[in-house]
């Protein structure tokens, strides 16, 4: 009796889960050295989180460009600085943060996770933003009530970068967009009215 032999061949689980993504490649980004000696000082190096001073995105993490390929990217700023420390990182393969703070962009916090855990990770990420876990819930002191975008510990930075964007060209109206503050809160603080301790 002529038997059947099937093989089923299971593929091995996260093997390269991401190889058929799009690779970012450190090599590719054009001026790269000038944006290495921009983007590090972008952040607030402070503690050991690196917290991310510019635009930031609606669910927390901060937003960041380079010039890649001839072609602008924006991505961001953790996996910016993923790709400058680690060389490349592959589109869309998730970069979990060891510290749970979305705006740290310490490489040393960073690390890229299974399609599993990237799941697990939103879904805990989902329960902790409605819930009082919120990291801001949980870090008081680095919130300003009506400033949602400016930390206690940033701010100083941020009136320094924000008054040298303006001397550089920067119109209010692009610099408010940048940062998510009113026209008026920029406008007052490169002519000096509030923030006049900063030089
Ligand atoms: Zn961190």
């Amino acid at each position: 009796m002529p038997s059947v032999w099937l093989f089923v061949v299971f593929p091995k689980q996260d093997a390269q889960p991401y190889r058929r993504l799009p690779f970012m490649d450190k090599s590719h980004i054009d001026g790269l050295a000038t944006l290495e000696a921009r983007f590090w000082n972008q952040m607030d190096r402070g503690s050991d989180c690196w917290h991310w001073m510019m635009c930031r995105t609606d669910d927390g993490y901060g937003r960041s460009y380079c010039q890649y390929g001839g072609r602008k990217k924006t991505l961001g700023a953790h996996r910016l600085a993923y790709v400058l420390a680690n060389g490349s990182l592959q589109d869309g393969a998730p970069l979990l943060h060891s510290c749970g703070n979305p705006i740290c962009c310490n490489p040393a916090h960073l690390r890229v996770g299974t399609p599993k855990e990237n799941a697990d990770d939103r879904e805990a990420m989902g329960r902790t933003f409605r819930g009082a876990k919120h990291h801001f819930h949980l870090h008081p002191e680095l919130t300003q009530p009506g400033e949602p975008h400016n930390t206690a510990k940033l701010r100083e930075h941020q009136v320094r970068a924000i008054r040298a964007e303006h001397a550089a060209g920067s119109s209010y109206a692009a610099i408010s967009r940048h940062y998510h503050m009113h026209e008026t809160t920029i406008a007052d603080l490169v002519k000096r009215k509030t923030w006049k301790n900063v030089n």
